[in-house]
């Protein structure tokens, strides 16, 4: 038998605190949420492993770090209006609901969508409102953000998203190739909008009108 929560201090200690990633806040939720219940039962003695996982309908659970690192990018203090784009799990989903006001959060494939919304308002995430739909039209009725996260690689950056970011806000999306990417941040700012790259990354795709066409 597996004992989950010292698992999951350990994989926060050695994948995550180890590779430098500093928001407290973060860490805390880390070490809080039970990873292993957003992935089947037959995975979970997988889930604080440092890769993603399966979770059906052809996607993945994030691996933790990629997850802490797009967190820890999105520079949340716990006012902040957020829009995820590919909730999937609702691993993602969870963290995002711990370290800001309110999370809008898109799935295209229905079946996950409504596990994970399950999932989220079990565990008192009432703060978390999920649709299901094409995510890279953004979330029109509820913009500005403050914060954009989207979990799936695009070829480009989808225009509605720069659109809907509130001056100031964070954009934090992988952009490349269908299987390899760099992340991005893109900061709306007076000047324009700044973009960094933050290094390498492997996603699956982002499909829809401003994403990839197909799978
Ligand atoms: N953050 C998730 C987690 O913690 O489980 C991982 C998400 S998985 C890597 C990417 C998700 O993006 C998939 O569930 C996929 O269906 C979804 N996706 C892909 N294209 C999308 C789109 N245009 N709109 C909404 N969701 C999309």
């Amino acid at each position: 038998m597996i004992d989950f929560p010292k698992t999951r201090l350990k994989m926060v200690e050695e994948q995550i605190i180890s590779r430098g990633i500093k928001d407290a806040k973060l860490i805390a939720a880390m070490k809080k949420i039970p990873r292993h219940l957003f992935v089947e039962e037959a995975l979970q003695n997988q889930a604080y492993s440092d890769h993603p996982l399966p979770i059906g309908e052809k996607q993945t659970i994030s691996q933790p770090y990629m997850v802490a690192l797009m967190t820890e990018a999105l520079l949340l203090t716990g006012k902040e209006k957020v829009l995820e784009i590919g909730t999937g799990s609702g691993y993602q989903t969870a963290i995002l609901a711990e370290l800001s006001e309110k999370v809008f959060s898109i799935e295209r494939i229905r079946p996950l969508a409504i596990r994970a919304r399950k999932l989220l308002y079990e565990f008192g995430y009432f703060n978390v409102e999920i649709k299901i739909f094409d995510g890279t039209f953004g979330w029109m009725e509820e913009s500005p953000f403050d914060a954009i996260i989207v979990t799936a690689g695009s070829p480009d950056i989808p225009e509605p998203l720069i659109d809907q970011l509130a001056m100031g806000g964070r954009l934090v999306i992988p952009v490349g190739e269908a299987f390899v990417q760099d992340l991005f941040r893109v900061t709306k700012t007076e000047d324009g909008v700044k973009k960094e790259d933050l290094g390498g990354c492997r996603f699956v795709k982002l499909i829809g009108k401003y994403g990839w066409e197909t799978e």
